[in-house]
């Protein structure tokens, strides 16, 4: 039997560049049954397989109108179900995931980019090309636990009222991949014998690894920043630092981080356009961005939405919300910009010098209706 997996954040969205663990899982325990599986890289395909797994984890990714859940084609994951979203059976989410399953996608993707420098007389450089598929390269993905008992309004993960341990290491270890990636929910929020075990086996693994989501600041002692902080991390230590009310937790916390953060790369995410997406809700955001800066730490904009709505795209602030992440989501100019700073150097960019450019005209907008707001944020700077 022949089986198509379809990734259809892969194909639905442009810049999606990350392995759906449940495709991968599909593909691993269906090849041990003996049946071939494929990444699926076209809906016009599918008449091709015996059966077809379609798989989705965002919401807004569309789909061709033909696609139905049929007999053979069956339908998965948060994108179509959100936080009803079925549980994967026993035997496939406890399987090794197929590691291989995007091998011939990302070969095609080098293929295609070869040829087109070649007609263009442009250098191919294919390690560069590489690092946008290092997720599905270099990297050992699973869940060590699931669940969370915040019970956060605005996330998905609303099923449980705790954490659980969900695989051990070994299950979705390959040890011939150089690092881990975890996915976990909220991995801090699992009981101290547990975390200390699964922290050490992490450690002997003596892989580089991180956790996806951002971990959950509030949890965080001296014991845990000892560990995160001493490891062989990858990337940035990244928390979450969604809401406004935890501003004097956080800030308890970030004096703890502050021991022991070296050189170590710390980053918040700073939730935006949740309960309001008026001057309120950006003063929050500056609010939490001045703090992140204090204790040299980076803010990093997620702007919120769920499967119905997008309310920042259809606020006053649209542009406004668009400016702030570009500022803040890029390290290399948040860290030697202000905002306002920020927004004059696309001034000075703009073609057209005699009208504004999105950015300025975004600020000057914002700061003629608010100018307290204005002067007490637009010029704060990251400080190391
Ligand atoms: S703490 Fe994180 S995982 Fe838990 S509900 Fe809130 S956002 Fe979701």
């Amino acid at each position: 039997m022949n089986i198509g997996i379809v990734d259809a954040d892969l194909l639905g969205r442009k810049k999606h560049r990350f392995p759906n663990l449940a495709c991968e899982k599909i593909s691993g325990y269906y090849k041990e049954q003996g049946y071939q599986t494929e990444l699926v890289l076209d809906f016009n395909d599918l008449y091709k397989y015996d059966k077809v797994f379609v798989s989705k984890v965002f919401t807004d990714t569309e789909m061709p109108p033909f696609l139905e859940q049929s007999d053979t084609v069956q339908f998965g994951g948060t994108g179509f179900y959100f936080d009803k979203a079925p549980k994967l059976p026993d035997c496939i989410e406890h399987h090794m995931p197929d590691y291989h399953l995007y091998d011939k996608w990302i070969e095609k993707e080098v293929r295609a980019k070869k040829l087109f420098c070649e007609k263009k007389n442009k250098k191919f450089n294919e390690q560069y090309f590489m690092q946008q598929f290092k997720e599905y390269t270099d990297y050992s993905i699973g869940f060590l636990t699931r669940g969370c008992f915040r019970k956060c309004k605005f996330c998905v993960n609303q099923k449980y009222n705790r954490v659980f341990l969900h695989s051990p290491l070994s299950e979705f270890l390959d040890t011939a991949r150089k690092k881990i990636c975890l996915l976990d929910d909220n991995f801090l929020g699992i009981g101290y014998k547990e975390r200390k075990r699964m922290f050490s086996e992490l450690l002997t693994s003596g892989k580089r690894f991180k956790f996806k989501q951002g971990l959950d600041e509030r949890l965080l002692d001296d014991e845990i920043c000892k560990i995160l902080f001493s490891s062989k991390y990858d990337g940035d230590i990244t928390f979450a630092f969604d809401n406004i009310e935890d501003y004097d937790v956080i800030h308890n916390k970030l004096k703890i981080i502050r021991q022991y953060k070296n050189r170590k790369s710390v980053k918040f995410y700073v939730l935006v356009g949740f309960g309001s997406t008026d001057a309120l809700d950006i003063e929050n955001a500056f609010k939490r961005i001045e703090l992140l800066f204090h204790y040299g730490c980076l803010p990093y904009i997620m702007r919120f939405q769920n499967k119905n709505d997008t309310p920042w795209k259809i606020s006053e602030f649209r542009s406004f919300y668009i400016t702030l992440a570009r500022w803040c989501n890029q390290p290399s100019i948040v860290k030697k910009m202000s905002f306002r700073e920020f927004c004059e150097a696309n001034q000075e960019l703009h073609k057209n010098k005699s009208t504004l450019c999105s950015s300025m005209d975004a600020m000057r907008m914002f700061e003629n209706k608010y100018p307290d707001i204005a002067r007490k944020y637009f010029d704060i700077r990251f400080e190391i």
